[in-house]
């Protein structure tokens, strides 16, 4: 699988590496401590199995015989004898005849060519061994290398008021020798054996360990890989038992806010192509009706009536006037959509406002029969926005609802303070707002039914709450078909 290729294998190498000088540091130390401890213990061993053997020697070997020391001198021929025939069986013994104060008086070695000239061994650990019976671990001084401390026996004698020690070192020089040459094949042989082992155990343990170690990385790789080639659903499972916590998450949060990106971007140029499609058959209609009346007047000129002329010509403004409309609700509403304006907010009359906008909308309202006038005038409420935006929107609400509104019906433009709040309404009594399409006036470019798409003539409630959402608001439509319709939004209220 390419995914195993690729995992990090600097950081499988580096794993290994840690493992191999992990297993040879554990094993050195291992094979140290074990020959340090083994060492000791078989030098304890020799000194108890050995402990009474300078006794044995007073007791049983001069007891009957002629006494080593005669006349204050050591009977070496006798001594001698009787310590190469001890010998002959044990060859790793040195045997020393000390007085009192441990001045060595005479001495039985298998090879003198090592001897030193130490004269004397401390009496200190000989009487500790003494009184313990041998019991105890204890070394004691090498006669023959004064900085090597050995096991040993000992016994105290007393003959003709002669007072000293028989002093035996049990590992002595022979023995030594044959150790160390003994030693160095044994930690030869310990050391492949361990080598081997180890190599053999660290290749199966560190192989299943680095497989588990490396087993949520590779998981991890392999959820990237999946995404990275057009997978947008991959996703880490389980972040929290990651080993990598805070890998997991911060990927997983990425690829939402990438995927969270993506839709927008797709909505966004949804919205554009169904913008265009939807706009361009807007303006189609009455391009084609103004081309029509043009044509027509053109070819029949010479027959038309002055009425039929004015009316034809009426049309033709009519379309034109419709046209620059929406052209210009378009750049407004391209213009909001892109976000390019940005509301200069700031503390206004929005019943000074209203009372202009009722003024300028007279002359139509007069002319349709309609009654509008402003409600709650009495009160100057000031409310903190931008004021050509709200002037805007309030246009465009006042606008539909004389249009919707037939003669004899009733616009009415209500502001109403709320302590923080300024709620402005604007109602009329006119033909309504089926249930059905009032969730789709606001954006109805945005939406795929061809029902509601053909009616659309304009912009103008789109561009209305594009200017609530930069107020941070919201408007709502409350309108049953046939009564009437209310358009109601809050700004905030602006304390003097
Ligand atoms: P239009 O140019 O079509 O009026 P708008 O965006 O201003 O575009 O309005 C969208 C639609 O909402 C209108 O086509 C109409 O069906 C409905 N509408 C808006 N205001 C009113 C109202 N006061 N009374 C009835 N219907 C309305």
């Amino acid at each position: 699988m390419s995914t195993d290729k690729t995992l990090t294998p600097r950081l499988v190498k580096k794993l290994w590496l840690a493992l191999i000088v992990l297993i040879v540091v554990i094993g050195a130390s291992y094979i140290f401590i074990t020959g340090y401890f083994d060492n000791k213990h078989s030098e304890a061993t020799i000194q108890k199995i050995n402990a009474s053997l300078a006794n044995h020697l007073i007791e049983e070997k001069f007891q009957d015989s002629s006494p080593f020391l005669v006349d204050g001198s050591v009977n070496k021929a006798l001594f001698g004898d009787l310590m190469h025939d001890m010998m002959a069986v044990n060859r790793s013994i040195e045997v020393y005849l000390t007085d009192k104060s441990g001045h060595i008086l005479y001495s039985v070695v298998l090879d003198h060519s090592a001897d030193s000239d130490v004269k004397s061994v401390s009496t200190t650990p000989i009487k500790e061994f003494i009184a313990t019976k041998g019991e105890k671990y204890i070394l004691g001084d090498n006669p023959r290398n004064p900085d090597e401390r050995k096991i040993f026996s000992a016994a105290p004698y007393n003959i003709e008021g002669k007072e000293g020690y028989i002093y035996i070192i049990l590992a002595g020089q022979e023995l030594q020798q044959v150790s160390d040459t003994l030693i160095g094949r044994y930690y030869s042989n310990l050391g492949i054996g361990a080598s081997l082992l180890a190599i053999l155990f660290a290749g199966i343990i560190g192989f299943i360990s680095i497989w588990f170690l490396t087993k949520n990385l590779r998981l991890m790789t392999g959820t990237v890989r999946r995404f990275q080639e057009g997978d947008l659903e991959a996703r880490i499972e389980n972040p929290k038992n990651s080993d990598i916590e805070v890998f997991a998450n911060t990927f997983n949060e990425m690829a939402d806010t990438i995927v969270g990106n993506l839709d927008k971007m797709k909505s966004v140029d949804q919205l554009r192509r169904e913008l265009i499609a939807n706009v361009s058959h807007d303006l189609r209609t009455p391009l084609a009706i103004l081309k029509g009346y043009i044509e027509t007047m053109q070819m029949k000129k010479d027959s038309l009536t002055d009425l039929e002329k004015q009316e034809y010509l009426q049309i033709t403004y009519d379309n034109a006037d419709k046209l620059s409309k929406l052209i210009n609700q378009l750049f407004e509403y391209s213009k909001l959509e892109a976000e390019q304006i940005t509301p200069v907010k700031e503390p206004f009359s929005i019943t000074e406002l209203s009372h202009d906008l009722i003024a300028k909308f007279n002359v139509l309202a007069q002319q349709k029969e309609i009654d509008l006038h402003l409600n709650n005038a009495q009160e100057n409420c000031m409310v903190f926005a931008d004021i050509g935006l709200v002037e805007r929107a309030l246009q465009n609400l006042l606008e539909n609802a004389l249009k919707y509104t037939p003669p004899k019906g009733e616009v009415v433009l209500s502001i109403k303070q709320n302590n923080d709040q300024v709620e402005i309404n604007i109602r009329d009594t006119g033909t309504g707002i089926p249930l059905s399409e009032q969730p789709f006036i606001f954006d109805r470019y945005k939406q795929v039914d061809s029902s509601i798409k053909k009616q659309g003539h304009g912009l103008g409630l789109a561009i209305v709450k594009k200017i609530m959402d930069l107020h941070d608001t919201t408007i709502t439509v409350l309108s049953k078909p046939k009564e009437g319709s209310s358009f109601i939004f809050k700004l905030p209220a602006y304390h003097v």
